[in-house]
């Protein structure tokens, strides 16, 4: 049977009313939670039914930070989302603000005509009004030239034979690919600079924009295009690399979740009948593939473990093995020797600098690599912050909507606050959806610790 969307959403409200866990530990940290628990108090107090309206726009308000305790429920939460869009479709101007790389290559064509447009009063407005943006949302400059097409130049898109060494296939997403140009060149110029060869694929957008948005089928569209390229680089020799967090935690994270239950895996790790041996979650921070297995009892299980998650039509030995040939840009570069990578003393500044490590990152369990090059960088005083609850709460291309932007910066509002009170000299930040929120609600200047390493490694090469 098709899925009913308001059956998938009533079904969250239900279990979450039900747990009641979220109703404290979440209420300052999410948009989702709080409306959950408003709704489901007012129909038990006052008999009035939660409406399918209701459940609609209950859905809308999780951008899928990942913060909250249950991966099981946001993966609902967005079946419920996608289920809702599959019915109702998708407003034109989702589709074209969720195509950041259409967006990027039209804008970037012509990028001191977009500038005039969005700087004009009365074009401004119907621009916005078109593209459903809101009307306080600062937008980035457009550079002259995208990342991508800077790499064809360089000649980093003819993939090189893997010789032995260090061969990287450069993830670079679509934030840095066509509106930080200069944070992936940075990236691609500290893995050269440590003696890594870098190949830049052919890439569409990871997928999380349109994941996000409930657009099932481009979804799909830019996972089985990736997939391909990514899954022949893997076999190729090349590992791949990511310097955006939510780039990251889409290929390592969410694109292989429920694969390891299929029978394609379970034969391929020597599984009996009578067991499914499902990998450790424990972090992985390198290529290595995963070695130790929970064993799980068939005869309980095997009902309960199973590969149905909207990526479960994709091969599930592919999903695998992209994943876990996926790496941080900052966990790959930790692994390399001091001897590779060597800094000289921070100049520039007082070096208070502070760190946000943001969702994405967090959740991939990888620890806090970038606190931990950073913090090799003579001269520079690191403030990170601490307490896993934070977010920014720009979402990605969510908080540019009309109807999410007040919300945005009201997610993002108690981080704003703690970074006022510390007055750091900049913040650097891994997450370019984050600097964007950064720029608009603060002074400081952003940067990517890419940026970082690559400043102090310029000085001392
Ligand atoms: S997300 Fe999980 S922990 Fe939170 S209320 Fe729902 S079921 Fe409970
Ligand atoms: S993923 Fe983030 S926004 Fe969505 S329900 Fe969980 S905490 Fe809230």
């Amino acid at each position: 049977m098709k899925d009913e969307p308001e059956i998938l959403a009533r079904a969250v409200v239900t279990e979450c009313a039900d747990c009641d866990i979220c109703r404290f530990l979440m209420d300052t940290s999410c948009l989702f939670f709080p409306e959950l628990y408003r709704l489901w108090d007012r129909e038990k107090d006052t008999g009035e039914k939660i409406t399918s309206g209701q459940l609609r726009a209950l859905v809308d308000r999780c951008n899928f930070c990942a913060l909250c305790p249950c991966p099981p429920v946001r993966e609902k939460i967005l079946r419920a989302k996608g289920a809702f869009i599959e019915r109702d479709g998708l407003p034109g101007s989702v589709r074209v603000l969720e195509d950041v790389a259409l967006m990027g290559r039209v804008c970037g064509t012509f990028p001191r005509l977009t500038q005039a447009v969005f700087r004009h009063g009365g074009l401004s407005r119907a621009a916005r009004r078109v593209l459903g943006i809101h009307g306080q949302r600062t937008l980035p400059a457009f550079p002259k030239i995208d990342f991508f097409r800077w790499a064809e130049k360089q000649g980093l898109c003819r993939r090189p034979s893997a010789k032995t060494g260090r061969n990287v296939a450069y993830f670079a997403g679509c934030t840095a690919g066509y509106l930080f140009p200069e944070v992936a060149q940075a990236a691609v110029g500290v893995l050269q600079a440590c003696g890594v060869a870098v190949w830049v694929p052919p890439q569409r957008c990871c997928g999380m924009p349109t994941l996000l948005e409930g657009d099932r089928k481009q979804t799909l569209r830019s996972v089985r295009e990736n997939l391909q390229t990514l899954a022949a680089a893997v076999s190729a020799g090349f590992d791949i690399v990511c310097s955006c967090p939510t780039c990251g935690y889409f290929l390592r994270t969410l694109l292989p979740e429920g694969a390891y239950y299929t029978q394609a895996y379970q034969q391929s790790v020597g599984a009996g009948a009578r067991h499914i041996m499902v990998p450790d979650s424990s972090p992985r921070s390198t290529s290595e593939p995963v070695r130790s297995f929970h064993r799980y009892d068939r005869a309980i299980y095997d009902t309960l473990f199973k590969d149905e998650g909207i990526f479960s039509g994709i091969d599930a030995m592919q999903r695998i093995s992209v994943a876990e040939a996926t790496q941080d840009l900052g966990a790959y570069l930790l692994h390399l020797s001091e001897e590779e990578l060597r800094f000289s003393a921070f100049s520039g500044g007082s070096g208070r600098i502070l760190y946000f490590p943001p969702c994405h990152q967090r959740e991939q369990k990888i620890g806090r690599p970038y606190e931990s090059l950073l913090s090799r960088i003579e001269g520079l005083r690191l403030e990170p912050i601490h307490g896993e609850l934070y977010c920014c709460g720009m979402a990605g291309i969510m908080g540019f909507k009309a109807a999410f932007h007040d919300a945005s910066l009201q997610l993002g509002r108690r981080l704003m606050e703690k970074i006022r009170k510390i007055q750091p000299e900049r913040i650097v930040t891994d997450c370019l959806s984050c600097r964007l929120q950064f720029e608009q609600c603060l002074s400081y200047p952003v940067r990517h610790p890419v940026e970082m390493i690559r400043d102090a490694m310029q000085t001392g090469h």
